[in-house]
């Protein structure tokens, strides 16, 4: 007879599914404000999201852990200059919010740091005018707090800096999901030398972390049992490799390279995104797997934004993210868990924040 202390014990795997709730991209459809020629229309937020809903009903109903989901919601001052408030997206989707409540989905924050340069008319990410940026995240936070109870945050092109973090702390944030591990990116500039996106998680590893004040990117080595306890917690995004995407990825950006010099160079690890086609999606998960019996406490964190789920767009773009992929992938993990004896648990970022005390 096996006694309790030999039994094995089963492992856990938290799951974390975050959205941006962006509006739709160029490439999967983008139609203009209207009277004007700038893109920005909702379809992936009004009729891909509700679509995704009724597809995790109806494919994982029997299941006895459901997927659920953080929902990041834009609030920042291109939100403010396009509808007139910071909080303008959940005082127009309310419905949709009161579906995600329904499900105990968790109502997080999305925060651009975009920036309208006045004499081009063109959107840039700031990083340097610390003041604007200050304000703009105090009070986009503040319109969204008076709404909601927000606990968790990711920002608009992964950004983050030792300053931003500092302000995600002092507001009191539990979660911040931007990290990207291994990676740094920084867009071409533009005529009037601004950037339409940066961010720098070179050295930003796997695990959660509590943010170190001199770098955003690593932990705190003085982390005290109370910060562990209360404080804000990284939570970065999962990665893979795989050798065959970095030398199809090396193939394309020499390409483009000769076209555009400038055009950076993306460091290999890939973040998952749970709409990646399932071929791309495996190849990854592989190398995945190898990381999960290192982990103290096994976490699987993808994310999406809302315009990958939409059907009626383009061939190409509909082949390497989509609503379809998006469930094979859940089901590919769910076998996959099944396999290898890990026990899935669907949680928010808070959730998973409040068991990693
Ligand atoms: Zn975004």
């Amino acid at each position: 007879m096996i006694s309790c202390s030999t039994m094995s014990k089963v492992k856990k795997l938290s799951v974390i599914l975050v959205c941006d709730t962006d509006p739709d991209r160029t490439r999967f459809g983008a139609k203009p404000l209207e009277g004007t020629s700038i893109p920005l229309s909702w379809r992936g937020v009004e009729e891909g999201i509700p679509d995704l809903l009724n597809r995790i009903e109806a494919c994982f109903h029997h299941q006895a852990h459901v997927p659920k989901f953080t929902w990041c919601l834009r609030a920042d001052e291109q939100m403010r200059l396009f509808y007139g408030s910071y909080e303008a997206f959940l005082t127009q989707h309310q419905p949709l919010l009161q579906r995600f409540k329904e499900r105990d989905d968790e109502l997080a924050w999305h925060h651009h740091y975009w920036r309208l340069h006045e004499s081009s008319g063109e959107w840039y990410q700031e990083c340097a005018d610390k003041d604007w940026m200050k304000e703009n995240f105090l009070k986009s936070f503040q319109a969204l707090k008076a709404c909601e109870e927000i606990k968790s945050l990711k920002t608009g092109w992964c950004y983050m800096d030792n300053d931003t973090m500092q302000w995600a702390k002092d507001v009191g944030l539990s979660a911040e999901l931007s990290a990207m591990p291994y990676q740094y990116f920084c867009a071409p500039k533009n005529q009037q030398g601004l950037s339409y996106g940066s961010y720098d998680w070179a050295v930003t590893g796997d695990c959660p972390y509590s943010p170190s004040q001199n770098d955003y990117r690593v932990k705190d080595q003085s982390d005290s049992a109370l910060e562990s306890a209360c404080g804000l917690r990284e939570i970065p995004i999962s990665v893979g490799r795989s050798p065959l995407l970095s030398w199809l990825e090396q193939g394309v950006m020499s390409l483009r390279r000769r076209r555009f010099p400038e055009f950076p160079i993306k460091s290999s690890p890939v973040s998952f995104k749970i709409t990646f086609h399932p071929i791309l999606f495996n190849l990854l998960w592989r190398d995945f797997e190898r990381q999960i019996g290192l982990m103290e406490k096994p976490i699987f964190h993808a994310y999406f934004h809302p315009d990958e789920l939409l059907r009626n767009i383009d061939f190409m773009t509909r082949s390497a993210y989509s609503i379809d992929h998006l469930i094979k992938n859940l089901q590919f993990i769910m076998k996959r868990a099944k396999k290898l004896d890990l026990q899935i648990e669907f949680q928010t970022a808070a959730e998973f924040r409040e068991g990693c005390q």
